[in-house]
């Protein structure tokens, strides 16, 4: 046996979920119950990458004699992939816990938006807000992500709602990407809402969005894919198809917030356009689910948001799944949904959609690093993926989201270093 030169080695994980074998293609169906789980496991790390996952013993013995990689102790705990976040509004200012309080009392999204409160309370704090202010306010929030076991991230701008300010939004996310350890992926959503200065003519604003706003965050790099809000009295499936088609001709990976609130056609036009993935689908038609399935696009579900606007009916995560869909979860961390725990979405997930804990675990790594494209670098413990690792204070997998309300996590791993730790 080869003798190897390692930097760290993981041993005595009492569950080692390597989640392999789902990198070219998602995780579907009765696969998504199948975690590749090592017993007694351990990981041998090299630099930023993952060299081997075995058991313990195995991995003890591939220790060059004389090296002396960092041991880390995983005794009793879980090691598992570091979570993908794959649907998150990073990179705004202010907060709107007003709004919490209205909702409370019975106010509907469509009824605070309405009167003037809700995305657009944001959209003004966030114009003001300088790009150094909104890194600042970014910071807190990926540390807390990371503390609570997320490696990568995806980020939509859409509180810029105007040329500079979208590009101010996702210049913040680019900076943050540098200077924090968690990977960020930036997505154009201008066409989060139509802005309240074009009420009167949206079409102007379509006019910005497809005519300046995306050749100019395609010609600098400053996003892979263009996310539209695909909603009665939003954008509709017209808009939606022209923003998403602009977007690619471009070369910006078409998403869709699809079906949140009405049976709109949002699943239907994801496949259509050949999406990286279809979010919320809360009100997903039939025809919507087996057009997700027929051309494979990721369903990233948001329990958390779910959960927010005190929906009865989440997301019909157990159709999804039978029909073959692949299934992702996210936080959708945003001033709505303040929530950074992927931890959390996955109670959510178990006990409000019913999805598996091993489900929920799918979901939130390989999968959802399939919803951004990263599969062939993140979402699993294999060899020559990146060692993005979290080890979680529990005996098993279940325990994760079947203890809630705390933190599970002990240590990150980024990209092969010790990245967080709670002691
Ligand atoms: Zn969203």
């Amino acid at each position: 046996m080869e003798r190897l030169d390692l930097d760290m080695v993981i041993l005595n994980a009492s569950e080692l979920l390597t989640l392999k074998g789902a990198s070219h293609t998602p995780k579907l169906r009765e696969d998504l119950n199948e975690l590749g789980i090592i017993e007694n496991g351990g990981v041998a790390i090299r630099g930023n990458q993952i060299l081997a996952v075995d058991t313990t013993k195995n991995i003890k013995r591939l220790v060059k004699p004389g090296s002396r990689p960092r041991i880390i102790d995983a005794k009793n705990q879980t090691v598992m992939p570091g979570l993908i976040d794959p649907h998150t509004h990073l990179a705004f200012a202010g907060s709107r816990e007003r709004e919490f309080v209205q909702k409370i009392k019975g106010a509907t999204y469509m009824e605070i938006l309405e009167s003037g409160g809700g995305i657009n309370v944001t959209v003004k704090a966030t114009r003001k807000a300088s790009k150094n202010t909104l890194v600042r306010l970014g910071k807190p929030t990926l540390n807390r992500m990371l503390e609570y076991g997320t490696t990568t991230v995806e980020g939509k701008s859409g509180y810029g709602l105007e040329p500079k300010h979208e590009y101010k939004q996702l210049f913040a996310m680019r900076d943050l990407n540098l200077i924090h350890p968690i990977d960020i992926v930036p997505t154009f959503m201008g066409a989060h809402v139509i802005p309240t200065k074009y009420k009167e003519q949206p079409e102007k604003y379509m006019d910005l969005i497809i005519d300046k706003m995306i050749p100019s965050v395609s010609k600098r790099g400053l996003a892979e894919f263009c996310d539209v809000f695909a909603e009665e009295g939003i954008f509709d499936i017209d808009q939606s198809r022209r923003i998403l088609l602009a977007g690619k001709k471009h070369g910006l990976t078409p998403k869709v917030h699809a079906d949140e609130m009405t049976t709109f056609g949002g699943a239907e036009l994801a496949a259509e356009v050949g999406a990286a993935s279809a979010d919320h689908l809360l009100k997903v038609s039939k025809q919507g689910i087996r057009a997700l399935a027929k051309k494979q696009v990721v369903a990233v579900l948001l329990p958390a948001t779910a959960l927010v606007l005190m929906e009865k009916e989440y997301a019909p995560a157990r159709d999804l799944i039978k029909s073959g869909v692949p299934v992702a979860l996210a936080t959708d961390y945003n001033p709505n949904c303040m929530t950074e725990s992927m931890q959390l979405v996955m109670t959510l997930a178990c006990l409000n959609m019913r999805m598996t804990p091993a489900e929920a675990i799918s979901a939130s790594t390989i999968n959802a690093a399939h919803a951004i494209a990263r599969a062939h670098l993140v979402g699993s413990l294999e060899p020559n993926k990146q060692a993005d690792i979290v080890i979680m204070n529990v005996p098993n997998h279940s325990h994760i989201p079947y203890h809630f309300g705390v933190n599970h996590v002990n240590k990150v791993i980024k990209a092969g270093k010790l990245a967080y730790s709670a002691q």
